[in-house]
C-alpha cells in the first residue's frame, strides 16, 4: 500500500483525554514536529474528573478543543475500531463522514502511534448507572432529573470515585428535594473498606464527612445485598478501551496495552500457545501507550495507578520518546511519581492525602474547606497544564518517581551502558 506521508513523518495519537491531549500538544510543539493527527470519539474535551459533579447536577464537563490544542494538530472525530500494526494503519468509524481528506476508506496511516484510549468505556449491558463516561454520567443525571425519583441511591464501590459520587449526590438537588425522608438517603456500600489504600486517619475523616452529608456507609458488604428498587451507581472500577486487545496487541487481563518502561509497546516474546509468529508482531515497536489504557509491565512500576495524575506525565513522556524515536535518539524510561490522592466530598469538603512518590500515604492531609478548595484548584490546573503545553513546548514538568526508579532512569541517560534499545533505523527520520 502506498504511504500517504512521504515528506514528513506522521504521528497519530488515539484518544484526546488527559494523556492524549498532553502528548499531541507536546509532539506538535517541537521545533522539528511531525504531522500530528489526534483521533477522538468525542468532539469536545471531556473533563472526566468532573463527571460525578455533572451527574449530580453540576456544570457541563466539556471544554472546546479550540482553546486546548495547538493549531497544527489535526483533530479527527471518529471511533477507532482496530489497529493493524504490520501495515501501520488504523481503522475508524468516522463520526462526521468525509471531514478529512486523509481518511481514505475510514483508514489512517501512521509512522508512530500513541495509544491513549483511556478507560471510559460505557457498559451498555448493565442495568446500573456509572459516572465513568460522559454518556453514563448524562444518563444518571437524566434519571435524577424531573420527575424526581423516589427510589434510594446506592453507590457501589468504596474507592475515591465511589466516595466522591456518593458525597456529590448527597448534596444534589435530588437529595435536597428528597428532604428528610429517611428512605431517600444515599447509601455507599463496598465489599471491603472505605478508601482501602488510605491511612486510618484519612479514612476516619471520610467516614465523618460522609456521615455529616447523610451518606450511609456499609463496609464489608455482600455484593448481592442491594436494596430492591434502588437506583444503583457502579463505581467499582474503570472500563478500559478494548481496541488494543481487538488488534492483537499485548494486553494485561484488564485489556490494557502492555508497554515497557519507555512506554513503547512491550513486544515481549509471546507464549507458544498464543499462535502468532514473530512476523505478526511487526510494527509493535511503532506503537507507544500512555494513560489509563496502557500498563507499564516493567518491574518497579507496580505503584502506578490509573489516574489523571499519572496520565498527564505519561502523556508528556510518551511525546518526548516519540520525538526521540523520530530523531533516532535512545528512548528514556519514565520517571514519574505521585504527590497526593484527592477526593472532593461535595462542594465544601475535600480530602487531600499526601503520598510519597510510590503512592504510599504520608501523615499529612488537608481536609474540610481547605481540602475542597485545593481539590478544585487541582481540577482547574489540569486544564492549565494542557493549555500551557499548547503555547510553550516542554512547559509541563512533573514530579520524579520513587528513589530506586529515579536512580535507574538517571543511569540510563544516553552514553551509559544501560541505555534502552534504539528504535529501528529509518533513513527518512535522519535529520
Ligand atoms: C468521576 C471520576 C473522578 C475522577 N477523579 C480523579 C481525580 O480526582 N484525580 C485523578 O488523578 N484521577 C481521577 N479520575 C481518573 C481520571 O479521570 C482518569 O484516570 C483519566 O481520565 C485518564 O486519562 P486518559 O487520558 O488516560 O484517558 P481518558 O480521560 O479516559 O481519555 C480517553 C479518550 O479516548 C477516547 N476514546 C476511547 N475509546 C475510543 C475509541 N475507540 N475511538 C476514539 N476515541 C476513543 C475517549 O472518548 C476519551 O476522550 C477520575 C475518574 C472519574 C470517572
Amino acid at each position: 500500500m502506498a504511504r500517504q506521508f512521504t515528506h514528513s513523518p506522521h504521528v497519530v495519537v488515539l484518544g484526546a483525554g488527559y494523556a492524549g491531549v498532553m502528548a499531541a500538544n507536546r509532539i506538535a510543539g517541537a521545533p522539528d514536529a511531525p504531522v500530528v493527527t489526534l483521533v477522538n470519539a468525542e468532539a469536545e474535551f471531556v473533563q472526566r474528573i468532573r463527571l460525578h459533579e455533572y451527574a449530580a447536577g453540576g456544570m457541563h464537563p466539556t471544554v472546546s478543543f479550540d482553546g486546548l490544542l495547538r493549531s497544527n494538530i489535526r483533530l479527527v472525530v471518529a471511533e477507532v475500531s482496530r489497529i493493524i500494526p504490520a501495515e501501520r494503519r488504523i481503522e475508524l468509524v468516522a463520526r462526521a463522514a468525509g471531514q478529512h481528506p486523509d481518511l481514505v476508506n475510514n483508514s489512517l496511516e501512521y509512522d508512530y502511534l500513541v495509544y491513549a484510549l483511556g478507560s471510559n468505556q460505557l457498559d451498555k449491558t448493565s442495568d446500573s448507572y456509572s459516572v465513568n463516561s460522559l454518556a453514563g454520567a448524562a444518563a444518571l443525571r437524566a434519571r435524577l432529573g424531573d420527575p424526581l425519583p423516589s427510589a434510594p441511591l446506592v453507590v457501589l464501590g468504596g474507592g475515591h470515585t465511589g466516595v466522591e459520587t456518593a458525597a456529590e449526590l448527597a448534596e444534589s438537588r435530588w437529595a435536597a428535594a428528597a428532604g428528610a425522608h429517611a428512605h431517600h438517603r444515599v447509601r455507599l456500600q463496598t465489599t471491603g473498606l472505605l478508601l482501602p489504600g488510605a491511612s486510618e486517619k484519612t479514612r476516619r475523616v471520610a467516614h465523618r464527612d460522609l456521615r455529616q452529608l447523610g451518606v450511609e456507609v456499609v463496609e464489608h458488604c455482600d455484593p448481592a445485598a442491594i436494596p430492591s428498587g434502588s437506583i444503583v451507581i457502579r463505581c467499582t472500577g474503570f472500563a478500559n478501551a478494548t481496541v488494543a486487545a481487538a488488534s492483537g496487541l499485548p494486553v494485561d487481563l484488564a485489556g490494557r496495552l502492555l508497554v515497557d518502561s519507555t512506554l513503547r509497546c512491550a513486544a515481549q516474546p509471546l507464549p507458544p500457545e498464543d499462535g502468532r509468529t514473530p512476523s505478526d508482531k511487526a510494527g509493535f515497536d511503532r506503537i507507544f501507550g500512555a494513560g489509563d489504557g496502557a500498563r507499564i509491565s516493567a518491574p518497579g512500576y507496580e505503584y502506578v495507578r490509573q489516574s489523571c495524575a499519572a496520565a498527564l506525565p505519561q502523556g508528556a513522556h510518551v511525546a518526548d520518546n516519540v520525538l526521540r524515536a523520530l530523531r533516532r535518539e535512545p528512548l528514556l524510561p519514565l520517571d514519574a511519581g505521585f504527590v497526593a490522592r484527592c477526593a472532593s466530598l461535595g462542594r465544601s469538603r475535600g480530602i487531600i492525602e499526601f503520598v510519597d512518590a510510590a503512592d504510599s500515604s504520608r501523615p499529612f492531609r488537608l481536609t474540610g474547606w481547605a481540602g475542597a478548595r485545593t481539590k478544585e484548584a487541582i481540577c482547574n490546573m489540569t486544564l492549565t497544564w494542557l493549555g500551557q503545553e499548547r503555547t510553550a513546548h516542554k512547559r509541563y514538568r512533573w514530579f520524579s518517581g520513587p528513589r530506586t526508579l529515579h536512580a535507574e532512569t538517571a543511569a540510563s541517560r544516553p552514553n551509559t551502558p544501560t541505555q534502552p534499545v534504539l528504535p529501528p533505523a529509518d533513513e527518512r527520520y535522519a535529520r
